[in-house]
């Protein structure tokens, strides 16, 4: 076993190959759905469907006109959702910097003045989101994700008890790895279950609210509404961006919330910014037209990914399927597949895999601190490279699961 899969790495290094399944970036091919917007909103066309003019300073709650296509599409009304700059990230950074400094609705102090502030991390989960927490010297708490979401009695069991546990990030609709979509039972209990801290918040991160892969367009439950219902209004601050439906590097992020929350997010905000760049959310307001354009595009982004998921899929169960050295999930959108490899390996995997020329997501990626206890999870992202790439990456993959669990077997 381990000699014959020696020589098949042997052979898969000498290809030479320089494959990349490290970020979930959408593709060229991807970017260019939406190329004609580089030519929008074109000279003379300067005000928006209720006459602003948008070369000017103003508006911070972003353009109506956009914010009407996305509040349908987020589920939330216009007046609680702020269109802003380009990255859900710096809205999510900024609400954390904003709490640590003033405090949100129902603080007693500052987040910054509490001696310890924690915060319940789903793993495995989005690296970015353990950065921000890092970057504030929050304590990360971790629960397991399960299909529905995050665990929700361990979620419960730790917010009830413990008040320095003040936030808790949620992907609710194809989560970061994992593709978990909450269930509308999950989302009550987390709107719902008691919070030690007053002040207790759900990150509640739609990056991949309308990024199906399947005709079955999941809708995410509406935590915002479920929340006011359950009588915590305040306990959830959503946000969204288009950087999977228009441009990564320069679409409109979105902020949504009680209307407290948004009059918080708005005061502080107005210290920083006069508004957002109008001038691009026209154009993505009139290249979409409506929220049924922008299900249209993603109907496009669809048939370009799809097909590099089921080649993932595919492969790995080929390869791997029969053998009980690995398990992976099978996302119904979003943009991750989450690879489970066995325990105490997955770093091995990541090294055979880039020592063959495919670079994959650092092990433990998707772990606070970069740490996975079980040395077990990582992270694939197949957007990227064209199809063809796709495959041949994922059988290299494959060889460098099978190799690394052999390796383990014979010490
Ligand atoms: N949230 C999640 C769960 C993500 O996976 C990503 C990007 O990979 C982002 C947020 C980044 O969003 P944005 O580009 O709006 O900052």
């Amino acid at each position: 076993m381990l000699p014959a899969l020696r020589d098949r790495y042997a052979e898969l290094q000498a290809r030479g190959l320089r494959l990349d399944l490290t970020r979930g970036k959408p593709s060229a091919e991807q970017l260019d759905l939406a190329e004609p917007m580089l030519s929008l909103p074109g000279v003379g066309v300067h005000t928006d469907a209720d006459g602003v003019d948008v070369r000017n300073y103003g508006g911070l709650d972003g353009l109506p006109q956009l914010r009407r296509i996305f509040a349908e599409l987020l589920d939330v009304p216009v007046e609680q959702l702020l269109a802003l700059g380009n990255a859900s990230l710096t809205l999510m950074h900024d609400a954390v910097a904003y709490a640590f400094l003033w405090g949100v609705p129902g603080s007693e102090r500052p987040w910054g003045r509490e001696e310890k502030v924690r915060f319940v991390c789903p793993v495995p989960g989005y690296d970015r989101h353990f950065a921000v927490c890092e970057a504030f010297g929050i304590e990360m708490v971790t629960v397991p994700m399960t299909p529905d979401g995050p665990d929700v009695e361990a979620v419960a069991a730790l917010v009830a008890d413990d008040p320095t546990v003040k936030g808790l990030w949620v992907v609710p609709t194809y989560a970061n790895p994992d593709g978990a979509v909450v269930s509308e039972a999950v989302a009550r209990r987390l709107v719902s279950m008691p919070a030690a801290a007053p002040d207790f918040r759900i990150f509640w991160d739609n990056a991949y609210a309308i990024h199906h892969l399947t005709e079955n367009e999941t809708k995410t439950a509406n935590a915002i509404d479920l929340a006011a219902e359950a009588g915590n209004p305040d306990r959830v601050l959503m946000f969204a961006s288009t950087s999977k439906v228009s441009f990564a590097g320069a679409g409109v992020a979105f902020f949504a919330s009680s209307p407290a929350n948004v009059a918080w997010y708005k005061k502080h905000l107005s210290v920083q910014s006069i508004g957002p760049d109008k001038v691009n959310q026209l154009r993505h307001a009139l290249f979409f037209g409506t929220a049924d354009g922008v299900r249209e595009h993603m109907r496009k982004h669809r048939q370009i990914l799809a097909p590099k998921f089921a080649a993932v899929t595919r492969i790995l169960a080929e390869r791997l399927g029969d053998l009980g050295v690995a398990s992976w999930t099978d996302p119904q959108g979003g943009y991750f597949v989450s690879l489970d490899v066995e325990p105490g390996t997955a770093a091995r995997v990541v090294q055979l895999a880039k020592e063959a020329g495919i670079a994959l997501t650092p092990a433990g990626a998707t772990f606070p601190y970069g740490q996975d206890p079980e040395d077990r999870n990582i992270r694939l992202a197949p957007s990227m490279p064209p199809l063809a790439e796709v495959e041949v990456a994922m059988d290299g993959v494959a060889t460098c699961v099978l190799l690394a669990a052999a390796e383990k077997a014979a010490h």
